[in-house]
């Protein structure tokens, strides 16, 4: 199969008006009668208790006041224990309760962009929530119907837009009837989350191989402090299904794109960088420098590697002030050959986590390869495990840190 690049493309223009932020006008329903006041889950009504360091410290045994207590300092500890639980709590229809939120965090607790998530997800399930504010490490979620729609979220910050996207994106497509519009204002390429890059090539690639389409483009990009950048995303109905990616056969190229603003030369600069990285490993590529609207100075770089089965993998270099453009280039290589070094996994080392939410959705088995087990990866097993039965399974390679996984 050839993988499309997104279907509107990247716009590469001026800045567009501004969309108008989503005010905090969500916590709407008083389901206290039907729960009675949020609590502390007492030991006798606990369904389940997992293992010490695990996800899950509890389920209550009731299916009606059912809540599942997460440990947001587990595994990763970071801001996606959260965001699956949303996702997982609007598909099922099962509250929870999350304490120590991102306690492995520098700043530990809801940032902006982890409370956007939390107030769209409730707009979108008329939810109940309880500790929903900034800096907040303990956070009720009792979801109510679901009720999809075009939504326009504006995160007041340079925080991921992608990841709001990657929390509400599974929610729209199986719950909507018609095709949903989601904008997000904010930062589009982040560190230590995926860029819009990444998100229009390789995570797009896997959601259309899942069965679940969805276009995304950028008007505007945001980096790092500015934000100010746009995601759109256009997401169809859909239901996943099942796959199985086992190998990914030879690389058939490597393209890239040097993005800039503000920043005369710099293009051009990250762009020889890298072919001379890949050149050195008997690497070629076809790297294109461009500038791009958005706020500045800033530059990032793209490098993609499309193999003969499966989707391509993306890895992208940031520059920051006082940054060399030579660092930023051999930053993007180095994960670029890392992944490479390892040839029996097909998905990237963090495509991993994101594919499992619809993989556990999707009737039947899959499987799926990848270059490198995560902590991430492992993390999400177990919040989706909290609220699912479904099996999932990770065999890490004896020989190196990649693995097979095995949903279903
Ligand atoms: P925090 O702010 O709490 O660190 P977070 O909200 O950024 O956390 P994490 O729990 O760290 O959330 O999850 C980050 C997500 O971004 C994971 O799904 C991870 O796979 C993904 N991710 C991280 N780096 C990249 C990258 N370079 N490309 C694509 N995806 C990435």
């Amino acid at each position: 199969m050839e993988w499309q690049p997104g279907l509107w493309g990247r716009t590469r223009t001026e800045p567009t008006a501004s969309t108008p932020s989503t005010k905090k006008k969500w916590i709407t329903h008083a389901r206290h009668d039907q729960h009675g006041p949020h609590r502390e889950v007492g030991r006798s009504q606990r369904l389940a208790k997992f293992a010490a360091g695990g996800a899950v410290l509890s389920r209550e045994s009731s299916p009606k006041s059912r809540l599942i207590t997460l440990d947001g300092s587990s595994g990763e500890g970071g801001g996606q224990i959260l965001r699956s639980a949303l996702a997982l709590s609007l598909l099922t229809g099962k509250a929870f309760r999350i304490v120590k939120i991102r306690a492995n965090r520098d700043r530990p607790g809801l940032r902006p962009q982890h409370l956007k998530s939390v107030e769209t997800a409730a707009l979108l399930g008329n939810a109940e929530v309880s500790g929903g504010s900034i800096g907040s490490r303990d956070l009720t979620f009792r979801p109510g119907t679901i009720a999809p729609r075009d939504l326009q979220i504006d995160i007041g910050t340079a925080g991921s837009t992608a990841l709001i996207l990657q929390t509400l994106h599974l929610p729209l497509a199986l719950r909507s009837t018609s095709p949903t519009r989601l904008t997000v204002t904010g930062g589009t390429y982040n560190e230590s989350a995926p860029s819009f890059p990444f998100l229009e090539t390789t995570w797009r690639a896997h959601m259309i191989g899942l069965g679940l389409p969805v276009s995304v483009s950028m008007p505007t990009a945001g980096f790092y402090p500015a934000g100010g950048g746009i995601l759109e995303a256009w997401i169809e109905p859909a239901t996943p299904q099942a796959l199985i990616l086992e190998n990914r056969g030879e690389l058939v190229k490597i393209s890239g794109m040097a993005e800039t603003i503000q920043l005369p030369g710099v293009g051009r600069r990250l762009a020889d960088q890298a072919l001379k990285s890949l050149a050195a490993h008997d690497l070629a590529a076809e790297i294109e420098a461009c500038q791009i609207a958005g706020i500045g100075p800033a530059a990032s770089i793209t490098l993609t590697a499309s193999f003969t089965q499966g989707p391509p993998a993306t890895f992208v270099g940031l520059g920051k002030r006082g940054k060399p453009a030579e660092a930023v280039a051999d930053e993007a290589v180095d994960q670029l050959l890392e992944h490479l070094a390892s040839p029996n996994g097909v998905v990237d080392r963090h495509s991993a986590d994101q594919l499992l939410l619809p993989l556990a959705f999707a009737p039947g088995r899959s499987l799926f390869t990848v270059t490198e087990v995560t902590e991430h990866l492992r993390t999400n097993v177990e919040t989706i495990q909290a609220f699912l039965d479904t099996t999932i399974r990770i065999e890490p390679c004896t020989d190196g840190p990649g693995g097979r996984v095995i949903v279903g």
